[in-house]
Protein backbone atom coordinates (compact mmCIF):
# COMPACT_ATOMS: atom_id res chain seq x y z
CA UNK A 1 0.00 0.00 0.00
CA UNK A 2 2.68 2.33 0.41
CA UNK A 3 3.81 2.38 -2.82
CA UNK A 4 0.53 4.98 -3.64
CA UNK A 5 2.36 7.30 -1.54
CA UNK A 6 5.75 9.54 -2.38
CA UNK A 7 7.90 10.76 0.17
CA UNK A 8 9.42 14.82 -0.01
CA UNK A 9 11.57 15.88 2.06
CA UNK A 10 14.13 18.60 3.01
CA UNK A 11 15.78 21.13 4.93
CA UNK A 12 12.47 22.52 5.74
CA UNK A 13 9.19 22.37 4.81
CA UNK A 14 7.33 25.68 5.14
CA UNK A 15 3.59 25.24 4.98
CA UNK A 16 1.94 28.89 3.73
CA UNK A 17 0.94 30.13 7.09
CA UNK A 18 2.96 32.30 9.49
CA UNK A 19 5.39 30.35 11.56
CA UNK A 20 4.84 27.28 9.69
CA UNK A 21 8.32 26.08 9.15
CA UNK A 22 8.67 22.66 9.90
CA UNK A 23 13.21 22.05 10.04
CA UNK A 24 13.57 18.84 8.53
CA UNK A 25 10.33 18.37 6.93
CA UNK A 26 8.60 15.79 5.08
CA UNK A 27 5.56 16.06 3.09
CA UNK A 28 3.44 12.92 1.97
CA UNK A 29 1.22 12.74 -1.59
CA UNK A 30 -0.44 10.26 -2.32
CA UNK A 31 -2.07 11.03 -5.93
CA UNK A 32 -3.43 13.99 -6.05
CA UNK A 33 -3.87 14.84 -2.30
CA UNK A 34 -1.06 15.68 0.40
CA UNK A 35 -1.53 12.81 2.98
CA UNK A 36 1.11 14.10 5.89
CA UNK A 37 2.90 16.89 6.91
CA UNK A 38 5.40 16.84 9.51
CA UNK A 39 9.16 16.74 10.55
CA UNK A 40 11.38 13.48 9.62
CA UNK A 41 11.88 11.99 12.68
CA UNK A 42 7.95 11.70 13.45
CA UNK A 43 6.94 10.00 9.95
CA UNK A 44 4.55 7.40 10.65
CA UNK A 45 6.08 4.09 10.18
CA UNK A 46 2.71 3.58 7.36
CA UNK A 47 4.97 5.70 4.63
CA UNK A 48 8.21 4.72 5.84
CA UNK A 49 8.91 2.11 2.80
CA UNK A 50 7.39 4.60 0.00
CA UNK A 51 9.50 6.08 -2.66
CA UNK A 52 11.01 9.00 -1.21
CA UNK A 53 13.01 12.17 -2.84
CA UNK A 54 15.23 13.82 -0.54
CA UNK A 55 16.09 17.51 -1.71
CA UNK A 56 19.20 18.95 0.58
CA UNK A 57 19.76 22.51 1.04
CA UNK A 58 16.66 23.31 0.02
CA UNK A 59 12.75 24.30 1.06
CA UNK A 60 9.42 22.96 0.30
CA UNK A 61 6.48 25.77 -0.11
CA UNK A 62 3.15 25.45 -1.22
CA UNK A 63 3.17 25.92 -4.73
CA UNK A 64 2.79 29.84 -5.31
CA UNK A 65 -0.63 31.41 -6.14
CA UNK A 66 -0.19 34.62 -8.96
CA UNK A 67 -3.37 36.42 -8.06
CA UNK A 68 -3.66 38.77 -11.22
CA UNK A 69 -2.00 37.38 -13.98
CA UNK A 70 -3.00 38.71 -18.24
CA UNK A 71 -2.21 35.38 -19.99
CA UNK A 72 -2.94 36.73 -23.69
CA UNK A 73 -0.01 39.09 -22.69
CA UNK A 74 3.36 37.93 -23.41
CA UNK A 75 5.26 40.57 -21.17
CA UNK A 76 7.03 42.00 -24.16
CA UNK A 77 6.57 46.05 -25.19
CA UNK A 78 3.67 47.25 -26.93
CA UNK A 79 1.81 43.74 -25.97
CA UNK A 80 -1.12 44.65 -25.19
CA UNK A 81 -1.98 46.21 -28.23
CA UNK A 82 -0.51 43.75 -30.21
CA UNK A 83 -3.00 41.46 -28.43
CA UNK A 84 -5.72 43.30 -29.63
CA UNK A 85 -4.88 42.43 -33.25
CA UNK A 86 -4.20 38.96 -32.91
CA UNK A 87 -6.72 35.91 -33.74
CA UNK A 88 -8.88 34.29 -31.37
CA UNK A 89 -6.36 30.99 -31.88
CA UNK A 90 -2.97 33.25 -31.73
CA UNK A 91 -4.16 34.55 -28.88
CA UNK A 92 -5.10 30.71 -27.24
CA UNK A 93 -1.36 30.05 -28.60
CA UNK A 94 -0.23 33.01 -26.77
CA UNK A 95 -2.11 31.75 -23.61
CA UNK A 96 -0.75 28.32 -23.45
CA UNK A 97 2.58 29.84 -23.79
CA UNK A 98 1.78 31.72 -20.72
CA UNK A 99 0.59 28.76 -18.61
CA UNK A 100 4.11 27.00 -19.01
CA UNK A 101 5.72 29.92 -18.21
CA UNK A 102 3.96 30.48 -14.82
CA UNK A 103 4.29 26.87 -13.96
CA UNK A 104 8.06 26.38 -14.92
CA UNK A 105 8.74 29.14 -12.21
CA UNK A 106 6.82 27.57 -9.87
CA UNK A 107 3.17 29.05 -10.10
CA UNK A 108 0.55 26.41 -10.01
CA UNK A 109 -2.56 28.33 -9.14
CA UNK A 110 -3.09 31.31 -11.27
CA UNK A 111 -5.82 33.98 -11.68
CA UNK A 112 -6.53 35.53 -15.01
CA UNK A 113 -8.19 38.63 -14.89
CA UNK A 114 -9.36 39.50 -18.16
CA UNK A 115 -8.65 38.15 -21.33
CA UNK A 116 -10.43 38.48 -24.71
CA UNK A 117 -14.04 36.91 -25.04
CA UNK A 118 -14.23 33.86 -23.29
CA UNK A 119 -11.04 32.65 -24.67
CA UNK A 120 -9.25 32.10 -21.17
CA UNK A 121 -12.11 29.80 -20.35
CA UNK A 122 -11.07 27.28 -23.40
CA UNK A 123 -6.95 27.36 -21.73
CA UNK A 124 -8.58 26.77 -18.25
CA UNK A 125 -10.43 23.59 -19.08
CA UNK A 126 -7.64 22.65 -21.49
CA UNK A 127 -5.13 22.60 -18.73
CA UNK A 128 -7.64 21.13 -16.25
CA UNK A 129 -8.30 17.99 -19.00
CA UNK A 130 -4.37 17.80 -19.28
CA UNK A 131 -3.95 18.20 -23.00
CA UNK A 132 -1.71 21.25 -21.99
CA UNK A 133 0.33 22.17 -18.68
CA UNK A 134 -0.41 24.90 -16.52
CA UNK A 135 -1.14 26.15 -12.92
CA UNK A 136 -4.79 25.70 -11.93
CA UNK A 137 -6.73 28.37 -13.36
CA UNK A 138 -9.61 30.88 -12.26
CA UNK A 139 -10.46 33.01 -14.94
CA UNK A 140 -12.64 36.06 -15.06
CA UNK A 141 -13.61 36.27 -19.08
CA UNK A 142 -13.12 39.88 -20.47
CA UNK A 143 -13.40 42.74 -18.00
CA UNK A 144 -16.17 44.52 -17.78
CA UNK A 145 -15.62 47.99 -18.40
CA UNK A 146 -17.43 51.38 -19.94
CA UNK A 147 -17.94 52.27 -23.53
CA UNK A 148 -14.51 53.56 -24.47
CA UNK A 149 -13.32 52.43 -21.01
CA UNK A 150 -10.36 50.93 -19.99
CA UNK A 151 -9.75 47.53 -22.31
CA UNK A 152 -13.31 48.52 -23.79
CA UNK A 153 -11.19 45.95 -26.35
CA UNK A 154 -11.86 42.82 -25.15
CA UNK A 155 -15.63 42.86 -25.40
CA UNK A 156 -16.75 42.62 -21.95
CA UNK A 157 -18.95 46.79 -22.20
CA UNK A 158 -21.90 47.73 -20.29
CA UNK A 159 -23.18 50.85 -19.32
CA UNK A 160 -25.83 50.62 -17.01
CA UNK A 161 -27.40 48.76 -13.52
CA UNK A 162 -29.56 46.39 -16.13
CA UNK A 163 -26.98 46.03 -19.14
CA UNK A 164 -24.59 45.14 -16.17
CA UNK A 165 -26.39 42.55 -14.85
CA UNK A 166 -27.28 40.63 -17.97
CA UNK A 167 -23.29 40.94 -18.82
CA UNK A 168 -22.58 38.95 -15.22
CA UNK A 169 -25.33 36.63 -16.19
CA UNK A 170 -23.61 36.35 -20.12
CA UNK A 171 -20.24 35.70 -18.38
CA UNK A 172 -21.82 32.84 -16.09
CA UNK A 173 -23.49 31.28 -18.65
CA UNK A 174 -20.26 31.08 -20.89
CA UNK A 175 -18.58 29.54 -17.56
CA UNK A 176 -16.10 32.41 -15.89
CA UNK A 177 -14.88 31.71 -11.91
CA UNK A 178 -15.01 35.18 -11.07
CA UNK A 179 -15.99 38.77 -12.59
CA UNK A 180 -13.49 41.44 -13.03
CA UNK A 181 -14.90 45.18 -13.47
CA UNK A 182 -12.57 48.00 -14.18
CA UNK A 183 -14.07 50.42 -11.40
CA UNK A 184 -11.53 53.31 -12.66
CA UNK A 185 -9.56 53.82 -16.12
CA UNK A 186 -5.82 52.12 -16.92
CA UNK A 187 -2.70 53.34 -17.79
CA UNK A 188 -2.86 51.76 -21.24
CA UNK A 189 -5.63 52.74 -23.04
CA UNK A 190 -6.27 56.09 -24.46
CA UNK A 191 -8.81 58.47 -23.58
CA UNK A 192 -8.92 56.31 -20.60
CA UNK A 193 -6.83 57.48 -17.38
CA UNK A 194 -6.13 55.71 -13.78
CA UNK A 195 -7.69 58.35 -12.07
CA UNK A 196 -11.51 58.76 -13.89
CA UNK A 197 -14.17 56.46 -12.07
CA UNK A 198 -15.65 54.40 -14.80
CA UNK A 199 -18.80 53.31 -13.00
CA UNK A 200 -21.32 54.44 -10.18
CA UNK A 201 -22.16 52.90 -7.02
CA UNK A 202 -25.20 51.74 -8.02
CA UNK A 203 -23.79 49.93 -10.84
CA UNK A 204 -21.00 47.99 -9.10
CA UNK A 205 -23.55 47.60 -6.50
CA UNK A 206 -25.38 45.70 -9.15
CA UNK A 207 -22.35 43.95 -10.80
CA UNK A 208 -21.67 42.48 -6.73
CA UNK A 209 -24.72 41.33 -6.31
CA UNK A 210 -25.53 39.40 -9.38
CA UNK A 211 -22.13 37.93 -8.92
CA UNK A 212 -22.52 36.97 -5.42
CA UNK A 213 -25.78 35.22 -6.47
CA UNK A 214 -24.03 32.95 -8.33
CA UNK A 215 -21.25 31.95 -6.02
CA UNK A 216 -18.52 34.49 -7.95
CA UNK A 217 -16.32 36.70 -6.63
CA UNK A 218 -15.64 39.93 -7.64
CA UNK A 219 -12.36 41.61 -8.58
CA UNK A 220 -12.15 45.72 -9.03
CA UNK A 221 -9.47 47.24 -11.09
CA UNK A 222 -8.95 50.80 -8.97
CA UNK A 223 -6.35 53.02 -9.26
CA UNK A 224 -7.98 56.41 -8.32
CA UNK A 225 -9.17 56.97 -4.91
CA UNK A 226 -13.04 57.54 -6.31
CA UNK A 227 -12.63 54.86 -8.24
CA UNK A 228 -11.48 52.65 -4.83
CA UNK A 229 -13.85 54.47 -2.73
CA UNK A 230 -17.12 53.59 -5.18
CA UNK A 231 -15.70 49.95 -5.82
CA UNK A 232 -15.56 49.57 -1.53
CA UNK A 233 -18.98 51.13 -0.90
CA UNK A 234 -20.11 48.47 -4.01
CA UNK A 235 -19.05 45.18 -1.34
CA UNK A 236 -16.23 44.35 -3.91
CA UNK A 237 -13.88 40.99 -2.87
CA UNK A 238 -10.76 42.35 -4.02
CA UNK A 239 -9.05 45.62 -5.24
CA UNK A 240 -6.67 45.35 -7.92
CA UNK A 241 -3.45 48.12 -7.66
CA UNK A 242 -5.14 50.37 -5.44
CA UNK A 243 -2.42 52.84 -6.03
CA UNK A 244 -4.19 56.23 -5.04
CA UNK A 245 -3.27 57.90 -7.91
CA UNK A 246 -4.45 61.25 -8.58
CA UNK A 247 -4.15 63.35 -11.60
CA UNK A 248 -0.27 63.87 -13.03
CA UNK A 249 0.15 60.64 -12.07
CA UNK A 250 0.63 61.42 -8.16
CA UNK A 251 -0.08 59.02 -5.57
CA UNK A 252 -2.15 60.74 -2.97
CA UNK A 253 -3.44 58.10 -0.50
CA UNK A 254 -6.60 58.49 1.71
CA UNK A 255 -5.54 56.66 5.31
CA UNK A 256 -9.33 56.56 6.27
CA UNK A 257 -10.57 54.53 2.94
CA UNK A 258 -7.73 52.01 3.82
CA UNK A 259 -8.54 51.42 7.37
CA UNK A 260 -11.70 50.79 5.77
CA UNK A 261 -10.52 48.32 3.47
CA UNK A 262 -8.89 46.67 6.18
CA UNK A 263 -11.53 46.44 8.23
CA UNK A 264 -13.89 45.21 5.88
CA UNK A 265 -11.43 42.78 4.88
CA UNK A 266 -11.11 43.04 1.13
CA UNK A 267 -7.98 41.33 0.14
CA UNK A 268 -5.66 43.92 -2.22
CA UNK A 269 -3.59 42.87 -4.89
CA UNK A 270 -1.30 45.91 -5.37
CA UNK A 271 0.21 44.31 -7.94
CA UNK A 272 3.74 45.51 -6.60
CA UNK A 273 5.95 43.83 -10.15
CA UNK A 274 9.52 43.53 -10.29
CA UNK A 275 9.84 46.56 -12.20
CA UNK A 276 8.34 48.73 -9.63
CA UNK A 277 11.44 50.13 -7.78
CA UNK A 278 12.73 51.58 -10.77
CA UNK A 279 9.37 52.97 -11.58
CA UNK A 280 9.53 54.75 -8.36
CA UNK A 281 13.08 55.58 -8.94
CA UNK A 282 12.26 57.30 -11.73
CA UNK A 283 9.06 59.18 -10.95
CA UNK A 284 9.15 60.31 -6.98
CA UNK A 285 5.30 61.42 -7.55
CA UNK A 286 4.74 57.68 -7.76
CA UNK A 287 4.83 55.92 -4.54
CA UNK A 288 2.19 53.58 -4.15
CA UNK A 289 1.05 52.91 -0.46
CA UNK A 290 2.14 49.47 -0.25
CA UNK A 291 3.86 49.41 3.12
CA UNK A 292 0.97 52.04 4.42
CA UNK A 293 -1.72 49.22 3.68
CA UNK A 294 0.38 46.49 5.10
CA UNK A 295 1.16 48.79 8.31
CA UNK A 296 -2.93 49.45 8.75
CA UNK A 297 -3.65 45.73 8.69
CA UNK A 298 -4.29 45.88 4.60
CA UNK A 299 -4.39 41.75 3.56
CA UNK A 300 -2.71 41.90 0.84
CA UNK A 301 -1.83 39.07 -1.92
CA UNK A 302 1.14 38.51 -4.76
CA UNK A 303 0.02 38.89 -8.19
CA UNK A 304 1.82 41.06 -10.63
CA UNK A 305 -0.30 42.11 -13.61
CA UNK A 306 2.22 39.49 -15.18
CA UNK A 307 2.06 39.30 -18.87
CA UNK A 308 1.72 43.37 -19.27
CA UNK A 309 4.55 45.18 -20.76
CA UNK A 310 7.90 44.72 -19.16
CA UNK A 311 6.09 42.55 -16.74
CA UNK A 312 6.80 38.47 -18.25
CA UNK A 313 4.95 35.72 -16.72
CA UNK A 314 8.60 34.22 -15.38
CA UNK A 315 9.08 37.74 -13.11
CA UNK A 316 6.67 36.42 -10.53
CA UNK A 317 9.98 35.96 -7.64
CA UNK A 318 10.84 39.68 -8.62
CA UNK A 319 7.77 40.82 -7.54
CA UNK A 320 7.62 39.11 -4.21
CA UNK A 321 11.33 40.77 -3.76
CA UNK A 322 9.83 43.84 -4.32
CA UNK A 323 7.54 43.24 -1.91
CA UNK A 324 10.27 42.91 0.92
CA UNK A 325 12.59 45.69 -0.60
CA UNK A 326 9.36 47.53 0.26
CA UNK A 327 9.67 46.86 3.48
CA UNK A 328 6.66 43.93 4.08
CA UNK A 329 7.95 41.15 6.32
CA UNK A 330 9.74 38.18 4.09
CA UNK A 331 7.08 35.71 5.65
CA UNK A 332 3.98 38.07 5.51
CA UNK A 333 5.07 38.48 1.66
CA UNK A 334 4.92 34.34 1.45
CA UNK A 335 1.83 34.12 2.72
CA UNK A 336 0.53 36.51 0.22
CA UNK A 337 1.49 34.20 -2.09
CA UNK A 338 0.14 30.96 -0.94
CA UNK A 339 -2.72 30.57 2.19
CA UNK A 340 -4.17 34.24 1.94
CA UNK A 341 -3.99 34.41 -1.98
CA UNK A 342 -6.02 31.12 -1.65
CA UNK A 343 -8.25 32.87 0.99
CA UNK A 344 -9.30 35.86 -1.65
CA UNK A 345 -9.43 33.07 -4.17
CA UNK A 346 -12.11 30.75 -2.47
CA UNK A 347 -9.56 28.18 -2.30
CA UNK A 348 -8.83 27.54 1.17
CA UNK A 349 -8.38 24.31 2.05
CA UNK A 350 -7.24 23.16 -1.87
CA UNK A 351 -4.17 25.44 -2.73
CA UNK A 352 -1.58 27.37 -0.94
CA UNK A 353 -0.94 25.54 2.16
CA UNK A 354 0.75 22.07 2.70
CA UNK A 355 -2.20 20.24 4.78
CA UNK A 356 -3.32 16.66 4.42
CA UNK A 357 -6.34 16.84 1.69
CA UNK A 358 -4.92 19.61 -0.30
CA UNK A 359 -4.13 19.56 -3.73
CA UNK A 360 -0.18 18.21 -3.89
CA UNK A 361 1.00 21.28 -5.18
CA UNK A 362 4.25 21.78 -4.15
CA UNK A 363 7.93 23.18 -5.24
CA UNK A 364 11.10 23.13 -4.07
CA UNK A 365 13.27 25.77 -3.88
CA UNK A 366 17.49 26.15 -3.14
CA UNK A 367 18.01 27.51 0.23
CA UNK A 368 15.71 29.53 2.82
CA UNK A 369 13.13 31.52 1.20
CA UNK A 370 12.63 32.49 4.93
CA UNK A 371 16.06 33.95 5.08
CA UNK A 372 15.99 35.62 1.78
CA UNK A 373 12.94 35.70 -0.43
CA UNK A 374 15.43 35.95 -3.46
CA UNK A 375 15.60 31.88 -3.15
CA UNK A 376 12.26 31.86 -4.66
CA UNK A 377 13.95 32.22 -8.12
CA UNK A 378 15.71 28.76 -7.36
CA UNK A 379 13.00 26.60 -8.86
CA UNK A 380 14.31 23.04 -8.09
CA UNK A 381 10.85 20.64 -8.59
CA UNK A 382 7.59 21.49 -9.53
CA UNK A 383 4.61 18.94 -8.57
CA UNK A 384 0.98 20.14 -9.85
CA UNK A 385 -2.27 18.76 -8.89
CA UNK A 386 0.79 15.63 -8.17
CA UNK A 387 1.94 15.78 -11.34
CA UNK A 388 5.70 16.52 -11.47
CA UNK A 389 6.60 18.91 -14.31
CA UNK A 390 10.09 20.08 -15.47
CA UNK A 391 10.45 23.58 -15.50
CA UNK A 392 10.86 25.10 -19.12
CA UNK A 393 14.31 27.19 -19.11
CA UNK A 394 12.46 30.70 -18.85
CA UNK A 395 14.16 34.14 -18.79
CA UNK A 396 13.59 35.56 -15.43
CA UNK A 397 14.57 39.34 -15.14
CA UNK A 398 17.40 40.20 -12.96
CA UNK A 399 16.70 42.23 -10.39
CA UNK A 400 17.04 45.97 -10.24
CA UNK A 401 20.71 46.65 -9.19
CA UNK A 402 20.15 49.55 -6.65
CA UNK A 403 17.35 46.76 -5.20
CA UNK A 404 19.39 43.69 -5.30
CA UNK A 405 22.14 45.85 -3.07
CA UNK A 406 19.03 46.63 -0.28
CA UNK A 407 18.05 43.29 -0.70
CA UNK A 408 21.57 41.85 0.14
CA UNK A 409 22.13 44.50 2.89
CA UNK A 410 18.15 43.73 4.46
CA UNK A 411 17.96 47.38 4.22
CA UNK A 412 14.56 49.48 3.23
CA UNK A 413 14.15 50.79 -0.02
CA UNK A 414 13.64 54.28 1.59
CA UNK A 415 16.77 53.67 3.22
CA UNK A 416 18.74 52.60 0.01
CA UNK A 417 16.88 54.83 -2.43
CA UNK A 418 17.57 58.59 0.06
ZN1 LIG B 1 -4.57 43.82 -14.87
Amino acid sequence: MSDDFTVFSADAVWCGTAGSRIAGGVVVVRGQEIAWVGAADALPVAYAGAPARHFPGATILPGLIESHAHLSYDGKAGTKKRSFGRSAPNLVAVMIASVRELLSVGVTTVRDLGARDNLSIEVRDAVAEGLVRGPRMLVAGAQITTTGGHTWQNHGRADSPDELRKLVRSHHKAGVDLIKINATGGFMTAKSAPWFAQFSVEEMAAVVEEAHRLGKKVAAHAHGVEGIERAVAAGVDTIEHCTFVAEGAVVEPDIALIDEIAARGIHVCATATWNLPQMMRSNPAFQPPIKLMHERGVQLIAGNDSGIDGVPHSSYAGGLETSVILGIPIEDVLVGATSRAAAALDLTGVAGELVPGASADLIVVGGDPLADISAVRDVRHVLARGAEFTPDPVQVPDPDPAYAEALAAAATFAEVMS
